[in-house]
């Protein structure tokens, strides 16, 4: 991958903050339970190969992605840990989910026995999802989950390695559903032998809130890269996150505009004296999305607005005075005793903070820190 880059805007992940906290949950949780690091999504638009790798190092003992594809992808990064996909798999590409050491998920009896005609000879291992409530993907009842395990033991082709569940509600106060859920996983389980495999049902936010309710290994997400599973979560965190992704650019175009000029399509921004305006070099195709009209972002440790439409590759903001070209313009992060958080921006959204750093596209270049200093930058578009 080509190492630099050649626009003012870029992504910062800080990956000291991924292993803090790693660290962090890993005491939280103790050693008896171990840390599935879910870097899916890119590792929710971080970085998957370098939080893999960080993650790895912090203590963690297997990765998780989505999809095959994404397994795949870390393999040829040299990553060599133990995968999970947690997602579907066509029964046709078991051999490849076999040729790369990927382990599989399976949530029913009929995967097993269409994935049995396409395997070739070797052995395919794969946790077994359980539906509790969350109404995706799973297995909800127990005469199929029981014949699964009499098909895998017949077999010489499967190898059931763990058995899941994911919860709906875990980040909620009200812990009625997900007691429900848990008692339902528990019931299942106890109708299988399962006392070698791993058992896991906690995201991020059942490992903060349930540390005895874990099982033996726990999947954590969002928490890796120092967010909140939720905002009704954030005051009762068991300890500090760190958060490990900012958004960065620079003033690329400065100018004054006299009164009842217009910025941006649809000349909807009027200025209503002299103002300075400044053009920063990222918009909606970046994934900064149109909707973030008249946010605001960090500018010389103050908070400033964006004005006008957000275009697809830039958009505007009104400084305080003149200022340099090149000056740093911080979209998500930190200057000095300002934050514009991962939260500010999903609130503005109204969405979740999982959403943002994944809606941040590939365009946008990652720079990797390590202990303050830059270890790696990656810009897919100039990928050869
Ligand atoms: C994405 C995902 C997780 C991670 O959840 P977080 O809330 O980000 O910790 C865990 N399990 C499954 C099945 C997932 O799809």
């Amino acid at each position: 991958m080509q190492s630099g880059f050649y626009r003012d805007t870029w992504v910062e992940v800080n990956l000291d903050a991924i292993k803090q906290n790693v660290v962090s949950m890993k005491r939280h949780i103790g050693d008896e339970i171990d840390i599935i690091a879910v870097v899916k999504a890119n590792g929710y638009g971080h970085g998957a190969e370098q939080v893999a790798k960080a993650a790895i190092d912090a203590g963690a003992t297997m990765l998780a992605v989505a999809f095959l594809d994404e397994a795949i992808s870390l393999r040829n990064a040299e990553i060599n840990a133990p995968i999970l996909v947690m997602g579907a798999t066509r029964p046709s590409d078991v051999n490849v989910a076999i040729q790369y050491n990927v382990t599989l998920t399976v949530f029913s009896i009929d995967w097993l026995k269409d994935a049995e005609r396409y395997i070739t000879n070797e052995e395919l291992h794969f946790h077994i999802k359980l539906d509790t409530g969350m109404g995706r993907l799973g297995v909800r009842d127990e005469a199929e989950l029981k014949s699964m395990f009499v098909h895998a033991n017949q077999s010489p082709h499967f190898v059931i390695d763990g058995i899941f569940t994911h919860f709906a509600t875990a980040d909620e106060t009200d812990s009625g559903y997900f007691d429900e859920q848990y008692g339902k996983f528990e019931t299942l389980l106890a109708s299988v032998p399962h006392q070698k495999l791993v058992v896991h049902c906690a995201n991020s936010a059942t490992a903060l809130k349930y540390q005895r309710k874990l099982y033996n290994a726990i999947r954590l997400g969002i928490s890796m890269y120092g967010l909140t599973p939720s905002i009704e979560m954030k005051k009762k965190l068991p300890y500090e996150l760190q958060e490990a992704f900012s958004l960065q650019s620079k003033l690329v175009h400065v100018k004054k505009i006299t009164k009842g000029e217009k910025v941006s399509y649809g000349a909807t921004y009027e200025a209503k004296d002299d103002e300075w305006i400044g053009t920063i070099p990222i918009g909606y195709a970046d994934g900064w999305a149109r909707h973030l009209k008249d946010f605001e972002v960090l500018v010389e440790n103050k908070r400033v607005p964006l004005v006008g439409r957000i275009c697809m590759d830039q958009c505007m903001v009104k400084l305080p005075h003149h200022l340099p070209i090149g000056t740093q313009v911080t979209l998500i992060g930190q200057q000095h005793d300002q934050i514009i958080s991962i939260d500010d921006v999903a609130n503005y959204l109204d969405t979740i903070n999982y959403e943002v750093p994944c809606m941040i596209t590939s365009r946008v270049p990652r720079i990797f820190l390590e202990n303050m200093s830059i270890i790696e930058k990656v810009n897919p578009i100039l990928k050869r």
